[in-house]
């Protein structure tokens, strides 16, 4: 028997129970990875994607295996694949959003025609959809109290340590003589993204791959797990995982960290391992959100919101994308995604809150330059982030949730070092006037920046914009 494993983003070899069902199942089994230039999620994502088929392509070939790789239209190239590998049946880890979900449905009507087999495995989620439901049956809305009961759960989740691959299995070994040259070769579309200068750029801060994706997360766990609860908002801070891009990959699975994090937490009974457990559970819940929902997505979870009137001025949209709000913090943040593929958390919600509440821009248009410049742009965490922030998706709080970036600058980088490594031009000024240059002329001159020159005014006046946006809000309420 013949089977093949389509890989969409699991890019890793362990902890894969669709590969290891295939290899007890076959004589054969196929890895394959199908790239369609039309369906990738941005350009950013698409330079780590390219690293990461070639690192998961190199540790194959170190085994004496290969990962199979068809570019081009999906449905032609799928249908390719199972005339040239010729499987019996094809195995697959189902994913959320798109483009995946599109591709699914077509490798569904494509299988259905030919008589083969298709599997789904439900690995990318801790508990396949509709396992963790509420009492009358319905997916959690709220996360609360969808964490409490997965929680409860999760002594029933099937330990790892039985889906690992072993190392040395014969399929490994297995060669495609049949294939032409190019399916084992990186496709061009992704060769030359990779090859751009500021795809190089984006690499210097990141290794992607399955072996740095553990590195990373033996890294976090041992130092800075302890103090995540405490240090995890201060975006100057190295204190986050930072493994946001692996897990979107699949370079390591988000079930393995958990088995890896309570046999940590079991060998140092002091430490707190909830905080950071809760902040994977927002990914899985994220997953579920559109796995049950999958059009919010593009669209507003609480229907209300489809009415909203959004301003969409283009100026601003476009001094927000290049860091040149006048706002430090917002700049700094918009200039560290531009500069490195990502950005802290803390930072997602106050350059969101800022676009979509403060600057009436609709969070599409966010949730969009996301999607094209974050190296973890991934569906579910980038919709439910910007609906959230929005204040029109699930567990939302419209009034409540208007970041001021002034006061959230104070507390979360008093001393504005964040600010100062990325927006160098206010770096002489103090830590007071920092955040708000504005307000201190004075030291500007005296510090030679010359405001509307050397760093813009602000785009907004942040008392005006506020007071707009609660009464729009409340409109909305009205139904007006
Ligand atoms: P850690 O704090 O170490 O958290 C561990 C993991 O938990 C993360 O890697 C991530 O997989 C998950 N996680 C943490 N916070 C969240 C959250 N709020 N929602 C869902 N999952 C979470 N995350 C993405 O992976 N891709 C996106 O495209 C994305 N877009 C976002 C857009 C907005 C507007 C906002 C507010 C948040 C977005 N996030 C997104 C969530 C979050 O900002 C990142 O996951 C986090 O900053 C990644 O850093 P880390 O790996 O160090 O996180």
């Amino acid at each position: 028997k013949t089977t093949l494993v389509w890989l969409q983003r699991e890019l890793r070899l362990s902890h894969l129970p669709a590969l290891q069902d295939a290899i007890a199942q076959s004589d054969k089994v196929a890895l394959v990875y199908f790239h369609d230039p039309q369906r990738t999620l941005g350009q950013a994502n698409s330079v780590w994607l390219a690293h990461s088929l070639l690192r998961l392509q190199a540790s194959l070939r170190h085994k004496g295996a290969e990962l199979l790789l068809y570019s081009g239209d999906f449905a032609q190239q799928f249908a390719l694949a199972l005339q040239e590998i010729e499987p019996q049946q094809v195995f697959y880890s189902v994913q959320v959003g798109q483009p995946f979900t599109e591709m699914q449905n077509l490798a569904l009507q494509m299988c259905k025609k030919r008589q083969v087999a298709l599997q789904p495995f439900y690995s990318e989620f801790w508990f396949t959809p509709g396992e963790v439901v509420n009492k009358q049956g319905n997916p959690y809305v709220v996360f609360t109290p969808f964490y409490k009961a997965v929680v409860d759960k999760l002594p029933a989740l099937q330990p790892l340590d039985e889906r690992v691959v072993t190392r040395d299995e014969d399929w490994l070994k297995l060669h495609w003589p049949q294939l032409p040259a190019e399916r084992f070769e990186l496709p061009l579309s992704l060769r030359e993204i990779q090859n751009r200068p500021w795809a190089q750029k984006l690499l210097q801060y990141w290794q992607p791959g399955e072996d740095a994706a553990w590195q990373q997360l033996q890294r976090f766990i041992t130092q800075n797990l302890s103090d995540y609860d405490h240090d995890r908002d201060f975006p100057l801070l190295d204190a986050t995982s930072r493994l946001s891009a692996y897990l979107h990959f699949g370079e390591i699975s988000a079930q393995a960290i958990y088995f890896e994090l309570i046999a940590y937490a079991e060998e140092n009974p002091q430490l707190n391992a909830q905080p950071w457990l809760r902040q994977l559970l927002w990914r899985e819940f994220a997953r579920l959100m559109l796995w049950f929902f999958p059009n919010t997505e593009t669209e507003p979870f609480q229907q209300k919101f489809a009415d909203m009137r959004w301003q969409d001025n283009a100026e601003s949209l476009s001094a927000w994308q290049s860091g040149q709000t006048g706002i430090p913090i917002i700049d700094a943040g918009m200039r560290e995604l531009w500069e490195t593929g990502y950005m802290h958390n803390r930072v997602r919600m106050l350059v969101a809150s800022l676009l979509t509440k403060d600057l009436n821009v609709n969070w599409r248009h966010g949730q969009a330059w996301f999607a094209n410049t974050l190296l973890d742009a991934d569906p579910a965490n980038n919709a439910m982030g910007w609906q959230w922030v929005a204040g029109c998706g699930v567990d939302a709080a419209p009034y409540y949730r208007l970041f001021n970036p002034l006061r959230q600058s104070e507390k979360f980088d008093a001393q504005g070092d964040y600010i100062r490594k990325w927006v160098p031009e206010l770096r002489t000024l103090s830590s007071k006037a920092i955040h708000a240059p504005w307000l201190y002329p004075q030291e500007c001159v005296l510090k030679g920046i010359n405001l509307g020159k050397h760093y813009p005014y602000p785009v907004v006046d942040l008392k005006r914009s506020r007071a707009q946006h609660l009464l729009r809000v409340d409109k909305l309420k009205r139904g007006g």
